[in-house]
C-alpha cells in the first residue's frame, strides 16, 4: 500500500483539475483479475502506454510506445470504471509508474474503487495505491525505495536463475508481502521448477495466468 498525502475534502475545482489530467491509454476494460493474490475477482483494468523495461518475452509490446496511444482524460477513464460496477481497478501497462498516478488513483478512490497497480517498480511510486504488485525485471531493476510498499511480489520464472532473482527481491520486501512465482506461459518447463521449489520453500506460492485458461482478456 502506498499513499501520498491528500486533502480530505476536494472542491469541485480540484476534482475538475484531476479529471482533466490525461494519460496515454492502450485500453481499459472490465474483466477478471487472472493472476496473483486477487485471482478470480472482477476488476476494471486500465492499461497505460509507455514502457522502458523492454522484456523480450513481453506479451503487450504494443503498449511500449506512448505516441501510438491516445491521451485520455482521467474523468473519462474513471467514469467507465464506475459504470462497470467493479470494486477495484488495476492500473497496469506498459510500465504505469512512468506516469504520475495521483490524478487517476485519487479520482478512482473518490468514486469508491480500490486501486491496485502492477509494476516493475523501476520508477518512483505515485498516487494512492491500495495494493502494490511488484513484478521485478532484471532488465531494469526495482528502486530500493519502493520495496517497503510491496503487498505482493510476483516473479515470472523461465529458469533457475529467475528463482534466485525472486529470492533477492523477497529479501527487500516486508515480512507481510505475499510471495508468488509464476510460470512463463510459453515455457512449460518452468512449471516443474516452480512446483518443486514451492514444496521445499512454503513461504512462496504459485500464481497462474488463469485468464488464459478461461480465455478472458
Ligand atoms: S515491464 Fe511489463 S510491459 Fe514492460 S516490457 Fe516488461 S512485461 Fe512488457
Amino acid at each position: 500500500m502506498y499513499k501520498i498525502e491528500q486533502k480530505a475534502a476536494q472542491t469541485e475545482t480540484d476534482i475538475q483539475r484531476l479529471n482533466d489530467v490525461k494519460y496515454p491509454l492502450v485500453e481499459d476494460f472490465y474483466t477478471i483479475q487472472g493472476e496473483g493474490a486477487h485471482t478470480g475477482r472482477p476488476a476494471y483494468f486500465i492499461r497505460t502506454a509507455g514502457c522502458d523495461v523492454n522484456c523480450w518475452w513481453c506479451d503487450v509490446k504494443e503498449s511500449w510506445d506512448e505516441e501510438k496511444h491516445p491521451d485520455t482524460r482521467t474523468g473519462d477513464i474513471v467514469q467507465r470504471a464506475v459504470n462497470s460496477g467493479a470494486e477495484f481497478a488495476v492500473i497496469t501497462g506498459g510500465e504505469p509508474l512512468l506516469h504520475n498516478l495521483e490524478a487517476l488513483s485519487v479520482r478512482l478512490k473518490q468514486e469508491g474503487l480500490d486501486v491496485h497497480i502492477e509494476t516493475s517498480g523501476s520508477s518512483p511510486l505515485s498516487g494512492q495505491l491500495d495494493w502494490v504488485t511488484l513484478s521485478p525485471k532484471r532488465f531494469k531493476k526495482p528502486l530500493d525505495e519502493n520495496f517497503p510498499y510491496v503487498d505482493e511480489l510476483k516473479v515470472v520464472v523461465l529458469k533457475n536463475k529467475d528463482i534466485q532473482w525472486a529470492e533477492e527481491n523477497a529479501k527487500k520486501c516486508p515480512s507481510t508481502t505475499r510471495l508468488l512465482l509464476q510460470p512463463e506461459w510459453e515455457t512449460p518447463s518452468s512449471i516443474k521448477l516452480i512446483v518443486d521449489y514451492v514444496k521445499q520453500n512454503p513461504e512462496w506460492g504459485i500464481s497462474l495466468q488463469t485468464h488464459k485458461f478461461i480465455d478472458v482478456p
